[in-house]
């Protein structure tokens, strides 16, 4: 049985969209130049409908790159001028949800760590009540298809109607070949009791590695996803995050040549 869940179809909120939903851009924002640069590639591709750059990163652990803060908004601000894609970006707190709301962001995303709080989830929803944001929630770090909803359910409580899906993977409990397990039974299971509900894949942080994202995001269509957020960067060899799995713009749009796109309901 579904869940009943007031959701507003992505067409809706991005009515120029005919194709699968395409979200691109660097794992991080590094400075202005690699910011806009990726993005004006990026957006000479018509496939590519919003521009992602992640400006908070949670780190597994301390001592690495965590971004570079809220500088990076105005970077986003700039993208949104001068290509006129919607921009998006992760919030893991309210302070985060503020000041992204504030820079007239049109997405934000929970990532995989927050999802799995409640408490977080909550504080976020709290904020973009009573707004027209875009709020993509990712899987829950764990296999945890209730955590996923109940977040979900969440956000629509606080009338939260414009919303999705992503699947990102669950952390293996083994070495395998990707950094986390695409486990397809449990978008099977949220489609099914979701049934509105848009999702898209993010083959970047299942794969780790960029040579599987071409057989990750042609699975993802195979299963009826919705669309792709696929980390790029002008030179992935000199990402300050995730740099294995990064493609360049030039990259993607070959990935995006040889997908055979089904099922794709926006
Ligand atoms: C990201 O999108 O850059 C990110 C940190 O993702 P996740 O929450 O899926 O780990
Ligand atoms: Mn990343």
């Amino acid at each position: 049985m579904g869940i009943e869940l007031d959701i507003r179809p992505i067409k809706a909120w991005l009515p120029n969209i005919n194709n699968p939903l395409v979200i691109s851009g660097p794992c991080s924002l590094e400075t202005e130049e690699q910011t806009l640069e990726t993005a004006r590639l990026l957006a000479k591709d018509p496939r590519v409908f919003i521009f992602r750059g992640g400006v908070w990163k949670p780190r597994t652990r301390p001592g690495s790159f965590e971004g570079v803060g809220s500088i990076g908004l105005k970077w986003l601000q700039m993208v949104k001028q001068e290509t006129g894609l919607p921009v998006g970006t992760e919030v893991a707190n309210a302070q985060h949800t503020e000041e992204a709301l504030k820079a007239g962001l049109d997405v934000i995303w929970i990532g995989a760590r927050s999802t799995a709080s409640p408490f977080v989830v909550q504080e976020i929803a709290d904020v973009v009540k009573g707004t027209d944001a875009v709020v993509m929630v990712k899987n829950p770090v764990n296999p945890d298809v209730q955590l996923w909803i109940g977040a979900l359910e969440r956000l629509n409580q606080a009338g939260i109607k414009n919303l999705v899906g992503i699947h990102r993977g669950f952390t293996p409990f083994r070495e395998t070949k990707y950094r986390n397990h695409p486990n397809w039974s449990t978008f099977i299971e949220l489609r099914r009791l979701l049934p509105n509900l848009p999702v898209i894949c993010d083959p970047s942080h299942i794969a780790g590695k960029r040579e599987y994202l071409f057989e990750i995001s042609q699975k993802a269509f195979d299963m009826g996803m919705d669309g792709l957020m696929i980390e790029s960067h002008r030179d992935p060899s000199c990402a300050l995050s995730d740099k294995d799995q990064q493609v360049t713009p030039a990259e993607l749009a070959k990935i995006l040549d040889k997908l055979v796109i089904r099922n794709a309901t926006i």
